[in-house]
């Protein structure tokens, strides 16, 4: 039966407010199995499970999938698509306010496979990335996010979530889909983008400082990268003096910078605020 007649048959309405744009072309679903290298080894972690399309997809090459799905009005749709199939699991709950320390011990190593509804991308994906769940992260994103998430230093797409990328692995775009292959049809073309997660690449003490100053780095894009920091309660002397240490100019900005520039920019600026500085004194 085709998705459009299990949605009939089910008197299932599209809700617009969870970004639901369902997929059921047999090869795009293959193909975004593949991208994720999905082996009868694997859990897997789907968010979204929609109609239960890419769940059976993943279902037929993993050892288990676990689909989150925050739409309650799917249950009779997904008891008849994925009913019968022993190794899925559906989680009725909106995976933001799933609790996280049960997320990362059951999926930490896990291959996290989603086609993620576009209205909370960005902070699912925050989420994964700060939290170390999923090693591998193979999600369909709108075409414009997957270019901000692979990005190389230097260019307009390179900004806070790239890096973020970056300091956990290695990111790459492996396919472009037109919007004519969702139902219904959104304004935007996506992409696959996997994100492979890389232990230990970089010898970072505080991670969460780094990432803290990746963010604030461009806080305020058309600002320099001292102006930024100095929004952070860094003394201009203090960062100027770290990136001259680093060998980079004073007026370098932000999206200049890859991964481990923060690491050791971070490395240099510990303890460096004012706020930092005034406690030593007492
Ligand atoms: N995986 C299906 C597919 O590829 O056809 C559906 C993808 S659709 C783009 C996104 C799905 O995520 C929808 O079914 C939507 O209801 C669900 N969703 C939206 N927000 C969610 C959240 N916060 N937690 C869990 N599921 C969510």
């Amino acid at each position: 039966m085709s998705l459009k007649d299990v949605l009939v048959q089910n008197d299932f309405h599209f809700s617009k407010k969870f970004g639901q744009n369902f997929i059921s072309d047999r090869n795009l679903l293959d193909a975004i199995v593949e991208d994720a290298g999905v082996t009868a080894d694997d859990t897997v972690l789907e968010i979204g499970a929609g109609a239960g399309t890419l769940t059976a997809a993943l279902a037929a090459k993993a050892k288990e999938v676990v689909a989150y799905e925050i739409d309650d009005n799917l249950r009779p749709v997904l008891a008849q698509t994925l009913g019968g199939l022993p190794n899925v699991q559906v989680v009725w709950q909106d995976f933001l306010e799933a609790d996280v320390g049960a997320l990362k011990a059951r999926f930490a190593h896990a291959k996290v496979v989603a086609n993620l509804p576009y209205y909370v991308t960005t902070p699912i994906l925050v989420r994964l990335l700060d939290e170390g769940i999923g090693r591998s992260i193979t999600v369909m994103v709108q075409k414009e996010v997957a270019d901000r998430l692979a990005a190389t230093p230097g260019g307009k797409d390179y900004g806070a979530i790239t890096v973020k990328v970056r300091l956990t692995g290695r990111a790459t775009v492996t396919r472009i889909v037109p919007r004519t292959l969702f139902y219904p049809q959104p304004n935007v073309d996506s992409a696959v983008v996997r994100i492979d997660v890389i232990e230990g690449q970089f010898e970072d003490e505080d991670p969460s400082l780094t990432a803290k100053i990746a963010r604030g780095a461009f806080a305020m894009r058309r600002k320099t990268l001292v102006n930024n920091l100095m929004q952070l309660g860094y003394p201009r002397e203090k960062c100027e003096e770290a990136l001259k240490s680093m060998g980079l100019p004073a007026t370098i900005r932000g999206e200049c910078l890859d991964a481990k520039d923060y690491v050791e920019l971070a490395k240099r600026l510990k303890g460096g605020t004012r706020q930092d500085e005034s406690h030593k004194a007492l």
